[in-house]
């Protein structure tokens, strides 16, 4: 499987972009619903213009890419202090004189902002920045703690609390994920040849066997073209191992290039490859003898000519995976000794 975002730089830019667009609709829908209930004042307006600019501002600087990372870093502070001046504004305004106990409907983005220095901020930078947060917040209760009535409490241990839990969650959350990553890591090399990085014979075997399967529920007609580079071990004692690696990566590269989207290539192992096409019987045929040209008529960067022996069989109903392949192999072999660099269509 290929993870779509090839770092987490990539994948963060993905998430500002689908974001961000949501956070300025919402400003942009509160101040119209205001504007029409009449409620648009000045406290609205110094808590929300400021961050429709910055949010739409951040949202272009990430699409462009302009200074991803510094705006990445101001959006945490500012959203950060915006957070707890809210927090700070609810104490002073609703609690202490007792209109309110509860912070409004600006809490349910709570969670998000620590989600957003968990995926902003690497390793220990995000616990730590997240406990600055947490402990401003205590800060800011500890100043009006003689102040608040008691009804107060409830809310504001609850809304501490909280921060403390979520970061504690998605601490545990990031080794979950890393261990998702890994688990793709391991899984795309265990079935990926390591020097041409195309398929390898675990790979080719699980294609074969749904393959198979395929045929005999849908009966249709698949076959195999198997094949090996003549005289490789000469190559490899004239120029070197490392040359012969070379030939190997750029045959591999040659052959992907000339197969279809729907015909399976895989390295069999040394210098046997593989191919699992949905061609038959002469149309195989002519798949091998194309690619066995192809071989022939290119120019190596590293030796002048390399040739290719193939053995092309078409599956028989009801065969098992070991049968094809020996027949595929059988023809291969009489490629060989009929002289090499040819096809051989075993019926
Ligand atoms: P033939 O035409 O009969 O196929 O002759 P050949 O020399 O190609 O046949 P053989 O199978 O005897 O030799 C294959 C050689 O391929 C032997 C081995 O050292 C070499 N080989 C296998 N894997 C690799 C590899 O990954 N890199 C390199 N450089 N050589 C490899
Ligand atoms: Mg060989
Ligand atoms: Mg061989």
């Amino acid at each position: 499987m290929k993870l779509p975002y090839e770092n987490l730089s990539q994948l963060r830019r993905a998430i500002y972009l689908w974001i961000l667009p949501f956070f300025i609709l919402t400003i942009l829908i509160s101040f119209l619903i205001g504007h029409q209930l009449d409620q648009v004042n000045k406290d609205f307006l110094v808590l929300t213009v400021p961050l429709f600019v910055w949010f739409t501002i951040c949202w272009f600087a990430i699409y462009k890419r302009f200074f991803m990372l510094l705006f990445e870093y101001i959006n945490l502070v500012f959203t950060g202090f915006y957070h707890l001046m809210v927090f700070n504004g609810s104490i002073v305004s609703q609690m202490i004189p007792g209109f309110d106990y509860d912070f409004g409907v600006f809490i349910v983005w709570l969670p998000l902002y620590i989600i957003i220095i968990f995926i902003t901020l690497q390793n220990w930078h995000r616990l730590f920045f997240s406990a600055g947060f947490i402990g401003i917040t205590i800060c800011i209760a500890l100043y009006y703690w003689e102040e608040l009535p008691a009804g107060a409490f409830p809310p504001i241990i609850q809304y501490i609390v909280a921060q403390v839990v979520y970061v504690i969650v998605l601490y545990f959350i990031q080794y979950i994920l890393k261990a998702f990553v890994e688990r793709d890591i391991l899984y795309k090399s265990a079935y990926t040849d390591a020097l041409t990085g195309i398929a390898n014979r675990l790979q080719f075997n699980r294609w074969l066997e749904n393959q198979m399967k395929r045929a005999e529920q849908q009966n249709t007609t698949s076959s195999i073209i198997f094949f090996d580079i003549d005289h490789f071990k000469k190559i490899n004692d004239t120029f070197g191992h490392k040359v012969g690696d070379l030939v190997l990566i750029e045959l591999a590269e040659l052959v992907k290039e000339n197969v279809s989207e729907s015909d399976f290539f895989a390295r069999w192992g040394g210098e046997e490859f593989i191919i699992l096409t949905t061609r038959a019987g002469e149309e195989a045929f002519g798949l091998a003898e194309q690619i066995r040209e192809k071989i022939e008529y290119h120019q190596f960067t590293t030796v002048v000519h390399v040739t290719a022996s193939f053995g092309v069989t078409v599956f028989r109903r009801g065969e098992t995976m070991d049968s094809v392949l020996i027949r595929a192999d059988k023809g291969l072999y009489l490629s060989k000794q009929k002289g090499r660099n040819q096809v051989y269509l075993m019926d």
